[in-house]
């Protein structure tokens, strides 16, 4: 499945879709922490070197200890975070640099097209403070007096579903055009949980660090922007508490963090349903009149992912609970809007946010136009990017190398020691039924109906928000146009993706670009790079246990045998308990459970690129580790490192050097690495899965 995004109001809590790689650290996901709070200390076997305060110029380092740091030392501390980031790393680098080039195609008036007058228009609009100013927060007045005046549930009721209100306001549900685990070519319509104020639902049982910094960020925004409503500080403190409070209630029944990542969330989430059966599972809540009227009723297949939910809906949406309904409402309805409105707005929540998340200064305002307008016109600046910088020849050659680590990684499987024949023969199969999305598609989705001109910015969003809800309708049922392989992630971003319900790595134009990929790299850095940790990355999670349990043709089917799957689970458990063990800092442990799947396809990635390295006359393994470890180079806020470690399947970027190196011979040879080291694993305690 992959992951849609349909307006800002329905944004919908499906879990698992595209395997993304990277870690966006971008001003898009600040997160930060009190002055004084900024303490990670150690860390066990390995020193949280993310954290820059953490790394002195005088330290020693020793490839046998640390290799991350041994490698990344000088990296370390010659860079900053810059203004406006929660953390900078060679995935921010390389992303920058295709931001930069959007941001001057913005400015770019001798571009012709629809698209291009798109994207120039609303970046216009999001940079003309005067116009924002006069409005101040008054476009949000008639919407924000709505809800105030409700009085019963069926007031809500009816600004949930009524003709001018039913797109305004969060929808207690998420729904949308998505395909689902049985047939991955056919749209149905997914319906999932909503998005949470404190994100993972485990934060309404017990509030974390983590969760301490959301709470108090999106509370103080709330007052704020309340404030200038006019309303007085002591009753927005209370509303968002109102909505913490009903949140409290939908959590209980929403999947956790860790359920999320659990490997049974598949089965979880895969219950197809008729439109009838769907709208049955509620009695309070009203999902039928919902669903038709935002145009989501069809006589086609519904997936429920999380049916136990409504329940819970059912036990919020009563008279009783009216004021805390209207808070909610508040909440989102305000909160959402802040990006949107005057300076002052945005200068004082940007304030919110750099005290919260640890986070200084801010990106400019042309950085902030363009993070906008990549996220709500995202296949406009897709195209006129591609149109200027797009080359066949790079797709080509980016194609010509995951065959070649394809073709290595068919003999990894076929000489694996573990597996029976018949599920290696099927691996075998399904790695060759990969396909190959290289750099960037050549259909993009259809945006010519969409007009914005001569909208104020609220407008525009408004516009962009019907178009993209009436895209996301026209779907449903449909089958899934294979060509226009990036709809749902945008490809200037430096990240690769697996997508396992149609079995393709997707190797995306925004990684390919210092230091990851050049046409003049030796063999050692390009195998460390497109080898390890790009491509057999990616296809390895066609083989983790998310992945593993979907077909060739993206179906989800069990394709192992009992006693495979077995030695494949006891394979990932030795691994979570090794994980478990390593101390991130402070008291904070890994979670072994919440990142195998990417500490499996990183592992497996290295194997890989190792095995193509062994063909290779006089290969110089140093240069190729340290290349490795240099690639994970980065640096986090406090707050970033917490919310990474807690809520991201992606493991702290340094143990992603230290993991899985040391699990190859060839690194203990390459540095004469022994017992006593940090950085040795007994032979019988090495993890290899494949
Ligand atoms: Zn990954």
């Amino acid at each position: 499945m992959k992951k849609r995004l349909v307006a800002v109001i329905l944004t919908f809590a499906m879990v698992g879709g595209i395997f993304c790689c990277g870690k966006a650290t971008t001003a898009d996901n600040p997160l930060k922490a009190e002055e004084g709070d900024q303490v990670t200390t150690g860390g066990t076997p390995w020193i949280d070197s993310e954290i820059k305060e953490n790394i002195t110029a005088d330290m020693k380092t020793d490839p046998k200890d640390d290799f991350h740091l041994y490698a990344n030392k000088d990296w370390i501390l010659t860079n900053e975070i810059p203004d406006g980031y929660s953390g900078w790393s060679h995935y921010s680098e390389c992303g920058h640099t295709v931001k930069e080039r959007c941001m001057e195609l913005l400015k770019d008036d001798s571009i012709e097209g629809h698209d291009a007058d798109l994207i120039r228009t609303y970046n216009d609009l999001i940079l003309d403070w005067d116009a924002r100013n006069a409005l101040g927060v008054s476009p949000l007045k008639e919407l924000y007096d709505k809800i105030l005046a409700a009085e019963t549930i069926d007031d809500i009721t009816e600004l949930l579903t009524g003709e001018d209100t039913k797109l305004e306001y969060y929808d207690f549900v998420g729904y949308g055009a998505d395909t689902g685990f049985n047939d991955p070519n056919t749209y149905l319509c997914a319906i999932g949980t909503p998005r949470l104020l404190l994100s993972d639902s485990a934060e309404y049982e017990e509030r974390s660090d983590y969760g301490n910094i959301l709470y108090g960020h999106r509370k103080d925004v709330f007052v704020y922007i309340a404030g200038r409503m006019g309303m007085p500080e002591d009753e927005a403190g209370k509303r968002f508490d109102a909505a913490i409070d009903i949140q409290g209630i939908l959590a209980k029944k929403i999947y956790t963090t860790e359920e999320n990542y659990s490997e049974d969330i598949y089965d979880k989430m895969n219950n197809e349903m008729s439109f009838e059966e769907v709208v049955a599972l509620s009695k309070n809540f009203p999902l039928e009149k919902l669903l038709t009227s935002t145009g989501y009723k069809y006589d086609g297949v519904y997936l429920v992912t999380n049916p136990g939910y409504f329940e819970a809906l059912d036990e919020v949406y009563t008279q009783e609970n009216i004021e805390g309904i209207k808070s909610v409402l508040l909440v989102y309805y305000l909160n959402s809007s802040v990006n949107f409105l005057d300076k002052d707005t945005y200068d004082a929540v940007n304030d919110i946010e750099n005290k919260y998340y640890g986070i200084s200064g801010m990106v400019s305002d042309e950085e902030m136009a363009y993070d906008l307008v990549a996220s709500a016109l995202s296949a406009s600046m897709q195209k006129v990017y591609i149109s200027k910088y797009g080359s066949e020849e790079d797709k080509k050659k980016m194609e010509n190398l995951c065959r070649e680590v394809i073709d290595t990684y068919r003999e990894l499987l076929s000489e694996n020691t573990w597996a029976s024949e018949e599920v290696k023969n099927y691996a075998i199969e399904k790695l060759d039924k990969i396909k190959i999305h290289a750099a960037y598609p050549d259909k993009f989705r259809d945006t010519s109906k969409l007009d914005i001109s001569g909208c104020t910015l609220l407008e525009a969003i408004d516009r962009m928000s019907r178009d993209e809800i009436a895209y996301n309708i026209s779907l449903l049922g449909k089958k899934m146009d294979k060509e226009m392989w990036a709809e749902g992630f945008n490809i200037l971003e430096c990240n690769a993706y697996y997508s396992p319900s149609d079995n393709t790595i997707n190797m995306i134009i925004g990684m390919m670009g210092e230091p990851f990929y050049s046409s003049d790299m030796s063999i050692e850095e390009l195998y460390a790079s497109i080898g390890a940790f790009w491509v057999g990355h990616e296809i390895s999670h066609a083989f983790d246990s998310n992945g593993s349990q979907f077909d060739a043709e993206g179906i989800y089917r069990d394709w192992w045998t009992e006693t495979d799957k077995e030695e494949f689970n006891k394979r990932v458990k030795k691994m979570d308990d090794y994980l478990d063990t390593i101390i991130a800092f402070g008291d904070h442990h890994f979670v072994g459970g919440n990142i195998d799947t990417e500490m499996v396809a990183d592992m497996t990635g290295l194997q890989c690129a190792l095995r193509m390295a062994s063909k290779v006359e006089n290969f110089d393994y140093d240069k190729f580790f340290t290349k490795y470890a240099q690639m994970n180079a980065s640096l986090e806020v406090y707050s970033q490192e917490l919310s990474t470690l807690t809520q991201d399947p992606h493991p702290l970027n340094y143990s992603r050097t230290n993991v899985p190196v040391q699990q190859f011979e060839e690194f203990y040879e390459t540095y004469d690495v022994g017992p006593g080291d940090n950085m040795y694993l007994a032979p019988e305690d090495r993890l290899i899965i494949w």
